[in-house]
């Protein structure tokens, strides 16, 4: 079980070429993109809350907010995460295809700008170099802590420094299906918002339908996702068990894991980062595993990797 990409063993000092600098004026323009992506969901929400206590929960927002919900998180975890990051299976040109944009509709970044993070996350998993470790603040005492959630979970994506995605994405780059997808990521952005809002139009032949499924569907539905896929980054390199040694500080959290589609078994993830199962466990609920599971039974999905028993044992704390 070696990841052929990125040995998250193989500990390294950061080098210069792992980051590039941008100029002021594309850092600006990006912080601004972060600030809309991240504020945008969060004024849906708190706008959805009231708006939904007042007319009383639709069924049809929520059954957006869960469709949607299940599409986009899945796009992350079993396309961003498990195929394109660690790949832990390999799969057929229109599935990649699918998984990338349901992943790119998770307004997380475009894909291949979060494939390069990740694997830089794994390559110095809580050691300088890490470019979301809540472990890496200077100050001390519960300041410090605080600070180190709080960069881990929204902070980075204000860094000055961005991952080099050349040297930690370069056979991304040379997929032409990705990167595709991954130049087109503002058209799938703004789907994600319109396309619930949309829906409900079109079914309710309402404009209040159609405005609360784009705020409960699409813009709710993101801000939820955001908090749970950031909390993987924070939380789960913080609080919680570690059944695994691993060189770091990576935690297994039920919670997570129920609302994630089965990444809060993070500690099991970073000992064996190509196995297609995180929830190593017998009853540990791990859905992103189910689907990979699916897909090859569909002879959809072939070389999905799993660590045999004895490397888990090797491994157990
Ligand atoms: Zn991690
Ligand atoms: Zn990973």
């Amino acid at each position: 079980m070696t990841n052929t990409l990125v040995d998250p063993q193989a500990a390294r000092p950061p080098k210069r070429s792992d980051t590039i600098r941008p100029s002021d004026r594309q850092l600006k323009l990006e912080r601004r993109m972060v600030l809309l992506i991240t504020i945008l969901p969060f004024a849906g929400a708190a706008i959805g809350i009231p708006l939904l206590w007042n007319r009383g929960v639709q069924a049809l927002d929520l059954i957006l907010f869960f469709a949607f919900y299940v599409f986009t998180g899945m796009g992350v975890t079993v396309g961003y995460h498990r195929l394109l990051t660690h790949r832990s299976f390999d799969t057929v040109r229109r599935i990649k295809l699918m998984l990338s944009i349901a992943g790119s509709m998770a307004l997380q970044g475009s894909v291949i700008a979060w494939v390069a993070d990740h694997r830089r996350h794994h390559a110095f998993t809580d050691k300088p170099g890490d470019p979301h470790s809540p472990h890496l603040e200077d100050a001390e005492g519960i300041k410090g802590v605080l600070a180190g959630l709080w960069h881990a979970h929204t902070g980075w994506f204000f860094d000055r420094d961005k991952t080099n995605i050349a040297k930690f994405a370069p056979d991304l780059l040379a997929d032409k299906t990705i990167a595709r997808v991954n130049k087109t990521f503002p058209l799938w952005a703004v789907l994600s918002v319109v396309l619930p809002g949309l829906i409900g139009l079109a079914i309710t032949r309402t404009w209040v339908g159609g405005l609360t499924a784009l705020i409960w569907g699409g813009l709710g539905r993101i801000f939820f996702l955001h908090h749970v896929t950031w909390s993987i980054n924070s939380i789960c390199h913080f609080y919680g068990k570690r059944p695994f040694k691993s060189k770091d500080h990576s935690t297994n959290n039920w919670v997570m894991a129920l609302l994630s589609f089965g990444e809060g078994w993070h500690n099991s993830h970073h000992a064996f980062p190509t196995s297609y199962k995180h929830g190593l466990g017998r009853f540990q609920f791990d859905p992103s595993a189910w689907f990979i599971a699916g897909l090859g039974k569909l002879g959809l999905a072939t070389n999905i990797k799993l660590p045999t028993p004895e490397q888990v044992v090797a491994k157990s704390a």
